[in-house]
């Protein structure tokens, strides 16, 4: 079932059959159980990366964007019923003007993983070092060129690579453990830089994470030869430093993992969503910053959560919303298929 989003606005999903009912756990009709919440807590951001945002893409009025209890309300119901893993995502999370005290506040929660992805623009060792001790377990970071020149032009902002960079230091100073760089190879803009990027694994001993570009631009310019593929990401960086894929450990991780054959320091992962999809392990669920319940990126089906919260909603009815919701995961996506259609919002506005 595909809903419109217009369609969406006043809309609880369908319950979920009773048998579900009984179990505190978020389940979907395939059987895939969800452990892992992305939460995203704005849809601001510094940046308008050309393969996510446009120089003019408009932001939800700030009354729309839920408030630090409702998202910690969320939350609290999603541990409730077996979610051990948050990752802490935008937008660029870090303009978020409570992400201290979330932090602070996640950090006391019984979570094994508290993780978050940024795009690294401005970070302070000082904050770096309160987020460890408040309980932020790792920090992914936005990397895309290592070229000062192409860095204006892929993040459209005034961001050096250096400055992304020194942030990078400055959370491995603060106690992070290897930090993961994520880097969308793009045909014809850094696909030239795979095997640069794998350099800077092995000197810095990082974990650089490919991902192939995903329909979920908001100038909708994806198109199918523009994703620079898994298969030509490991051809590209195996010229210059032989790779060896390592076996998979954790069924429910989207990326293949590579160290180098030669044992030198570094990893090397790749999510390769539209050339090897991975929807079958997928048990994920992300919550938009103004409090749509998103089972699948690529799907434009959501569940508006924030009617039920702003109505005064308790743990028990948001648990129940999430249980729907949950039920509705389609099996997988479709992007290569004639039918299709790419999402009406972009990675920015869910929550990548
Ligand atoms: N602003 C933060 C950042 O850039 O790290 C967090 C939010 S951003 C939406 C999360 C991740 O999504 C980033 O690593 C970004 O590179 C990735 N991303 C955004 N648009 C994408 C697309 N169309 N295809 C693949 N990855 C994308
Ligand atoms: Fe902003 Fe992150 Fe999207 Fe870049 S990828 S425009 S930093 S939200």
């Amino acid at each position: 079932m595909n809903v419109s989003l217009t369609q969406l606005d006043a809309c609880a999903p369908p319950s979920a059959p009773s048998h579900t009912q009984r179990r505190d756990v978020l389940i979907d009709a395939h059987g895939r159980t969800i452990e892992d919440l992305r939460l995203s807590i704005t849809d601001r951001c510094n940046f308008r990366c050309i393969y996510c945002m446009e120089p003019d893409d408009r932001f939800l009025p700030k009354r729309s964007l839920l408030s630090l209890t409702e998202y910690l309300n969320i939350v609290d119901a999603a541990i409730d019923m077996g979610v051990r893993k948050i990752r802490i995502t935008g937008g660029e999370p870090t303009l978020y003007p409570e992400l201290d005290t979330l932090i602070r506040e996640l950090g006391r929660r019984p979570l094994d993983d508290i993780a978050m992805t940024t795009n690294g623009w401005w970070l302070d060792a000082t904050r770096l070092t309160c987020w460890k001790s408040d309980g932020l377990t790792r920090l992914t970071f936005s990397l895309d060129t290592l070229r000062e020149e192409r860095m204006a032009v892929m993040t459209r902002s005034k961001t050096s690579v250096q400055e992304v960079l020194s942030s990078i230091d400055k959370a491995a100073h603060a106690g992070f453990p290897q930090a993961k760089i994520n880097v969308v190879a793009l045909r014809g803009q850094n696909d030239d830089e795979c095997a640069d990027f794998a350099d800077l694994a092995r000197s810095h001993d990082l974990h650089i994470r490919f991902i192939e570009f995903m329909p979920l631009d908001s100038g909708r310019s994806w198109q199918p030869s523009h994703v620079f593929s898994e298969r030509e990401m490991v051809e590209a960086i195996s010229r210059r430093h032989p790779l060896q894929q390592q076996p998979t450990t954790n069924p429910h991780s989207t990326s293949l993992e590579y160290v180098f054959a030669d044992g030198a320091p570094g990893k090397i992962g790749i999510i390769a969503s539209v050339t090897r999809p991975f929807c079958g392990a997928c048990n994920r669920l992300r919550i938009t910053a103004e409090g749509a319940v998103r089972p699948c990126l690529f799907s434009n089906q959501e569940w508006d959560l924030r009617p039920v919260l702003r109505a005064g909603g308790g743990i028990a009815e948001i648990k129940k919303f999430l249980r729907d919701a949950t039920w509705t995961k389609q099996a997988g996506h479709s992007i290569g298929q004639d039918d299709f259609r790419q999402p009406d919002r972009s990675m920015s506005a869910i929550g990548g």
